[in-house]
């Protein structure tokens, strides 16, 4: 099976909610830049006090900081799932020096599918799991089902946001998928499905 997986697609397209399932199910590490990134902001490193104004704008981290952050994260020997890295050329580019990857699976959706559910995508604070207030609610309203924890809308997922963070995905990441399509590793979904369906797209692509 291949186990160096790179995810790409616009925000809201499901990738942090793959990740999760392709992580726990074939044991492989999830490497989330957004969740490190939220936890350097939260934890006020310098790191961190350096990324939450473009992360609170919707515009990207500077290139040199995102590459240092996930230099000594990349374990050669075990597989992992990159989500929300690489988001740029030049990004692709270093991670092309540091490792090899299997495939880049490109989850696709469009703006208007991209609007409507990052502005009712909610977080667990405690565990991180999401939720979709329209297509996957919890149980009950603000709480997480597997956890208990409170349940919380990211800054970021407010819509003043949300149309700058497709702008920016449009033309800094969107180039990628030619990219890894120039070097055989690109393979589509339709992110329009629901999650099961598209866990379905994604575990055929791993075998094939
Ligand atoms: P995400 O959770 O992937 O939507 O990321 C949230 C925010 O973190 C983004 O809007 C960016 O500000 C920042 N970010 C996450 N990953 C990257 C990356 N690879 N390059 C630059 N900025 C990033």
């Amino acid at each position: 099976m291949k186990n160096k997986i790179i995810l790409l697609g616009p925000p809201g397209a499901g990738k942090g909610t793959q990740a999760k399932l392709l992580a726990a199910k074939n044991g492989l590490a999830h490497l989330s830049t957004g969740d490190i990134l939220r936890d350097e902001v939260a934890r006020g490193t310098d790191l961190g006090k350096k990324a939450k104004e473009y992360m609170d704008r919707g515009d990207l981290v500077p290139d040199q900081l995102i590459i240092d952050m996930i230099r000594g994260r990349l374990d050669e020997s075990a597989g992992f799932i990159l989500d929300g890295f690489p988001r740029t050329v030049t990004q692709a580019e270093a991670l092309e020096k540091i490792v090899a990857m299997d495939i880049a699976i490109n989850i696709a959706l469009s703006r208007e599918d991209v609007i409507k559910r990052l502005s009712s995508r909610r977080v667990c604070r405690k565990c991180g799991k999401i939720y979709n207030l329209l297509y996957n609610p919890p149980a009950v309203d603000g709480v997480c089902d597997e956890c208990g924890g409170e349940l919380y809308q990211r800054d970021d997922d407010k819509r003043e946001v949300i149309e700058n963070r497709y702008d920016v995905y449009e033309q800094a990441t969107a180039p990628l998928i030619g990219f890894y399509k120039e070097r055989g590793l690109l393979v589509d979904v339709d992110g329009s499905k629901g999650t099961e369906e598209v866990t379905e797209q994604i575990a055929a692509a791993l075998v094939s």
